[in-house]
């Protein structure tokens, strides 16, 4: 396994600005519905805006939807039309219609923000209309203020202020977690003897953790600044660790949370170590079809960095080069000690000279979105679409194996087919 380096020992990133190919914020509601089945996330926004969640959503359009889209019609974006009555409107007619939503997230787009429609002022007055009934809350997940997962970022600022105070120590995991990965964590912690152990989001939107002085904050997505920061100012500590992703990140973000808790390395190794063997061994297989390939990831989720780290430390991958569509260096520190030397970063994106870049170095795996991928494939290139990695169980030192699959298929179907 490769040591770590000196964050001076990495170039400088590439800031670039220009052409994107990105998702916006609304994409994350696709996720975080499923967390929290007592939520409705209403845009406020166009026609785009609802296809783009129902293609990102694909056949999940079809169940009990608890999404959907208050479409600003011409005579709205004129301002022909009063677009907060009609919004009243169509909130008490959602409400009539769905008992069982508890919270409702008008959630801003591009439109609702260039027409300056007010969604917090509009969020306090149908909560006026329907104290008790409901809470309404908004957030951006607009494409001129948020990249992708950004969304889950606002989405959980939002709920920061309903949060109860407590001064009770505890240990609060941060950012969406599929829940069979939850309860094993939650229970991997328990073992190690930290026994109050809450997760924002929460699984019923109604039953917020508490935040205060004796909260210590473990994050489990590396995109979520915003949040991070808000509970800092309530009162909360940051346990500064490399995130969960991989053998090695798993382990040592759950020694960071137990050193935090006084939990002695002794306890920490006998509880962990087994894992840690047995995760290694399970992930052999895909370091023999992974070690040595050239790889390249375009700015997508935030997920990159400790992608590129898990993918070149425990799988022996060369990167070529980690775009991210934002850096924030204090929450990343962990992982940058971590990349190897001389890793090229890039910040931001201008399409154009990224690919010009990707073409000249003819990585041998890209990982993009899908608007990407399938033109690259016919370039001859092979490419793990990033949005997998948001939807699929990857945390924790079980799904190591799982995690490195993801890339390793795409090169295996790759080398199949080469042989037919
Ligand atoms: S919020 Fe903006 S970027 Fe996102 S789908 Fe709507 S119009 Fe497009």
């Amino acid at each position: 396994m490769a040591t770590g380096t000196a964050v001076e020992a990495l170039p400088p990133p590439l800031k670039e600005s220009g052409q994107r190919e990105v998702f916006c914020g609304l994409t994350s509601i696709v996720w975080l519905h499923r967390r929290m089945p007592d939520a409705f996330f209403l845009v406020v926004g166009s026609r785009t805006c609802a296809h783009l969640i129902q293609s990102a959503a694909g056949v999940m359009i079809f169940a009990e939807p608890r999404f959907g889209t208050a479409i600003l019609g011409e005579r709205d974006l004129a301002g022909l039309a009063d677009a907060n009555e009609e919004l009243d409107r169509l909130v008490a007619q959602l409400l009539a219609r769905r008992p069982e939503i508890r919270t409702l997230f008008l959630v801003g787009s591009c439109p609702s923000e260039v027409i300056k429609l007010d969604l917090a002022k509009a969020a306090e007055r149908l909560n006026r209309q329907h104290t008790g009934r409901v809470t309404v809350l908004n957030y951006s997940g607009s494409g001129i203020e948020t990249t992708f997962t950004q969304g889950e970022d606002g989405a959980l600022q939002a709920l920061i202020p309903l949060m109860p105070r407590s001064e009770q120590s505890q240990l609060l995991i941060v950012g969406t977690l599929a829940d069979a990965v939850e309860d094993r964590l939650v229970s991997l912690f328990h073992r190690l003897g930290i026994e109050r152990v809450a997760s924002l989001p929460p699984r019923r939107s109604t039953e917020l953790p508490a935040v205060g002085p004796g909260t210590q904050l473990l994050l489990a997505q590396p995109f979520l600044s915003g949040t991070a920061r808000a509970l800092l100012d309530r009162g909360a500590t940051l346990i500064r660790a490399p995130y969960p992703f991989g053998v090695e990140g798993s382990r040592a973000w759950m020694a960071a949370a137990a050193a935090a808790f006084g939990v002695p390395p002794a306890q920490v190794a006998e509880v962990l170590d087994p894992l840690v063997e047995r995760g290694r061994r399970a992930l052999a297989p895909h370091r023999d079809t992974l070690a040595g390939k050239r790889l390249f990831l375009m700015p997508d989720s935030q997920l990159e960095i400790p992608l590129a780290r898990f993918l070149s430390r425990e799988c022996g991958m060369d990167l070529v080069e980690v775009g991210t569509p934002y850096l924030d260096r204090q929450l990343m520190a962990e992982e940058l000690a971590l990349l190897p030397a001389g890793t090229q970063l890039s910040e931001g994106q201008h399409v154009d000279n990224q690919l010009a870049r990707l073409r000249a170095a003819r990585p041998d795996l890209v990982v993009c979105g899908l608007g990407l991928a399938n033109p690259l494939e016919a370039e001859g290139m092979a490419t793990k679409w990033s949005i997998e990695l948001v939807f699929s169980p990857i945390h924790g030192i079980d799904q190591a194996a799982d995690l490195a699959e993801l890339f390793a298929r795409p090169l295996r179907r790759r080398a199949a087919l080469a042989f037919v």
